[in-house]
Order: structure tokens, then sequence, then C-alpha cells
């Protein structure tokens, strides 16, 4: 059994408002083009997959997709989707031998699952067609000047995705029927059109496709973890976590104000967005951060977040110290985060407890923390 795919991989994108074609701009930080091309590539079942694009794109779709290319064909995309296509069949005629089935997906959909293209494989096999759908789920209904003129029965009702999976010959003898005027928004109208009406398999939401601008704010979610100690030893009679000035027999030896717990915060939050340590932020060589205010590190740190596109989904801190007691300050601490991030007091966590008198932390030599952030994509 031998299976193609085509991606028609030419459109223009306006409804995007992007000068440049949709898919090679990236969602999550991938190009929208090499995420659904590495889905069809990592599948076992697909032997090419072929591109229509551009000819003005070629070259930069190529470098783009080079870990790919023993895999790919290209083929010349033209004015329309039903043209793209049909001259993407036609180069795959011309291969020997040709393929048994053809997928055809778009471009434009990253986020096709290895399930989705095992059910299209499986129902193309036993029916000769597949086409993804989904049941309606809302209303449907036709409007014309503004009102509604005519209610769906939404039980028979569905929308079509990609991909759409076909017996190469017979789409290939469908598109080969088209006359040039003709212009198909899918294969499915093709094949009902000249073959026969096709069969559909059940498709899923999380398979959309780019194409508004706001479809590349995706929902990225990153975590970072960071880990903090300091050594009890100066001679203050206080200690600083969370900006919050705690009664203690002695103070915690540092450079800055020694806020252990905003330090581990900012080291996890900059991991979450993939950033370098505080250490490289705000040296402790540094005579500018001596006596340095951590909260106000913190505000910087948040700061990079938002220009790398971030915001701060939450924060759980735990703080191991065997004295003096934190319970009552907490609250105080969560309050301070919150204000230097812009975040609500409840997105921020702490928790404290000892180390059951058990190694240096144990001994009351110092108070470590360890602190997760999970950051998302604003949008
Ligand atoms: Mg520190």
């Amino acid at each position: 059994m031998n299976i193609f795919a085509v991606l028609p991989a030419a459109g223009c994108g306006s409804r995007t408002g992007l000068k440049k074609n949709k898919i090679l701009h990236p969602v999550g930080g991938i190009p929208i083009l090499r995420r659904t091309v590495d889905a069809f590539y990592r599948h076992e079942a697909i032997t090419k997959i072929v591109l229509a694009v551009n000819p003005a794109e070629k070259e930069e779709i190529r470098s783009m997709l080079a870990q790919y290319r023993e895999k790919i064909l290209f083929a010349e995309g033209g004015n329309t989707r039903t043209e793209s296509v049909k001259n993407a069949l036609e180069r795959i005629a011309a291969q020997d031998p040709i393929p048994d089935y053809v997928l055809i997906h778009d471009a434009a959909r990253p986020f096709v699952t290895k399930k989705i293209l095992d059910d299209c494989i499986a129902t193309v096999l036993s029916h000769g067609s597949a086409v993804c759908a989904l049941p309606c789920t809302d209303t449907l209904v036709c409007a014309e000047f503004g009102m509604i003129s005519r209610q769906y029965d939404r039980t028979t009702a569905y929308t079509l995705q990609t991909p759409q999976g076909f017996t190469f010959s017979d789409l290939l003898l469908a598109y080969r029927n088209i006359s040039p005027e003709q212009n198909f928004t899918d294969d499915s109208g093709v094949y009902a059109k000249y073959i026969a009406p096709p069969f559909l398999f059940q498709g899923d939401p999380c398979n959309r496709k780019i194409t508004f601008s706001e479809d590349f704010r995706m929902n990225e979610y990153r975590t970072g973890i960071g880990i903090d100690t300091h050594a009890f030893g100066s001679d203050k009679n206080y200690i600083l976590l969370g900006g919050v000035k705690i009664p203690s027999e002695r103070g915690l030896v540092a450079h800055s104000d020694g806020d252990v717990l905003v330090h581990a915060v900012m080291d996890a939050l900059l991991s979450a967005a993939g950033l370098r340590d505080i250490g490289c932020y705000f040296p402790d060589t540094d005579p500018a951060y001596q006596d340095a205010d951590s909260l106000a590190l913190l505000e910087k740190v948040a700061a990079l977040l938002s220009e790398k596109g971030y915001t701060v989904t939450n924060i759980s801190a735990a703080i191991v110290a065997e004295r003096p007691k934190l319970a009552p300050h907490i609250d105080a601490m969560k309050k301070n985060i919150a204000a230097a991030l812009n975040l609500a007091a409840d997105q921020i966590g702490i928790s404290a407890g000892t180390n059951e008198k058990l190694g240096f932390l144990g001994r009351g030599e110092g108070i470590t923390v360890t602190a997760n952030a999970l950051l998302r994509t604003i949008g």
C-alpha cells in the first residue's frame, strides 16, 4: 500500500492580514507549514508529501523543511486551491509507481494528530474516500440582508475539515474532469461531483485551520523551575522573604537583600521563558545590585517576560527552613509577589516546612526555596 499526502501551500493568507504567506509564520515558535509537514512525515504509512507551492517561496520552504527532504516532492502552486491540488495530482501521476491513495490536507491546519491520520487512512482503505468532518454543535442558519432567512436541521449538518483521503486514480479522474473556471473549496466537492458521495469520518476540533490573525495567538504553556539557598550568617536581626521583613536571630548572607524566595521565583520565571538565570541578568559582582530590592528585580523579570510575549499563569513555591516561623507571613509574601508581577494573590502559592532537623537545613544553617512557574503566551 502506497499513500501520498498533498498539501496545497501556495495560499496568500489575505484573511490573516499578513503580507507574507501565513503558513510561513510561526505558531508557538514553529512555522505552521513545518508543524503540518512534521505530522505527515512522522506517519509511517505516508511515503511522500507533495507540496504545491508558489515558485517565489519555493527556496524558503525548501530550506525550512530541509530535515524532511527525503519524503518531499514539490509541485507548482496555482491561483486557486483547486488549481494547486490539480497540479500536485498531475505531478504524482508522473511518478512510478503511482500511489494507491492520496490524502489532501490544508497546510494551514498544523494541529492534525496521528489519530486523525490513522482514522482517515482506515476509512479510505475500506471505502475509497474519507472526509474529516465535525458534527455541527451550534445552531446553523442561513441569513440574508443581516436577517435569518432559514434555519437548518443541525442533526444532519457537519463542517468539513481536512485531511480528505481518496483512491488516487479516482481523485485524479475527478480533477481531470474539472473545467478551468470551476473552483471548489475542498476535494470532497470535486469527488462528490464526478465520482460518488464521499464517506465521512469523525474529526477533532483541535484540528483547526489558521485563518485569522487571532488564530496565531496559540496558548502555548511553559513551565520553569528555580532553586535558591542562602546561609544564615549576617548580623541582621531579620530576614526578607517575599519582601516581608521577618524577625530572626540572624540574617541571611547575601550581596542583594537576600530574599531567597523572590530569587527562586525569578529563576523559575526566567527558566520557563527559556532565558538565562538571575546571576546573568543581575550579577552579584555588580555593585549596582548591592543590597538590591529583590521585588524591584522581580518587576524587571516581569518586563522581560512580557517582551517575550509571555504572561504568568501561576507560581508555586516551597520554602524549607527550621526557623523562624513563617506561617503568619505567607499571605503578605503572596501579596507582594503578586503585586510585582501584576497578578492576583491566588495565582501565587507558597508553602513552608522544615527539613525535620536533617542536613544543613535541619541544623538551621540556611534556607532553601524551590519555585515552579507556569507561563502562557499572551492572547
Ligand atoms: Mg539568591
